[in-house]
């Protein structure tokens, strides 16, 4: 094992809640409201527009564009993946059903002219989990890509 990888924080981390998540990592599955049909992600149990818990799970495309972005040197220890990989490219991506979601574009070199591009998401390895298997969840990869 690779002494900078990353792993996760057990004290921080709970597996249950890691199996919980599993759709929305990878899979973008959050929430849509039957009453109102505003959708969230991560998915919700109420829905904070309308108040009503009629909602059902919703599959984003995984397609979007980025309205925001960060070049980050010092990685986030509990959420994404490798220490080694520096510097990593943060973003906020609009998903063409109109919501925003905070992911990392990978294979990718210039971070000033990634705004509006377009973007889709792609599963990769984020972090190694207490129990040393690998978490897998969605990045996002530039369309010309
Ligand atoms: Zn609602």
């Amino acid at each position: 094992m690779n002494l900078n990888e990353q792993l996760s924080n057990p004290t921080i981390e709970s597996s249950l809640k890691d199996w919980r998540e599993q759709g929305g990592l990878t899979r973008l599955e959050g929430s849509r409201c039957l009453n109102c049909n505003e959708l969230f992600f991560p998915r919700r149990t109420v829905c904070p527009v309308c108040h009503q818990q009629k909602l059902i799970p919703y599959r984003f495309s995984g397609k979007g564009t980025i309205v925001n972005i960060e070049i980050n040197n010092i990685p986030q220890v509990a959420i994404f993946g490798y220490r080694e990989i520096s510097p990593r490219y943060l973003a906020i991506i609009r998903l063409d059903e109109g919501v925003n979601i905070l992911g990392e574009i990978i294979e990718c070199d210039k971070a000033d002219s990634l705004l509006n591009k377009t973007v889709h998401m792609v599963i990769r390895k984020q972090s190694r989990s207490s129990n040393t298997s690998w978490k897998y969840g969605y990045k996002f990869k530039l369309d010309n890509k």
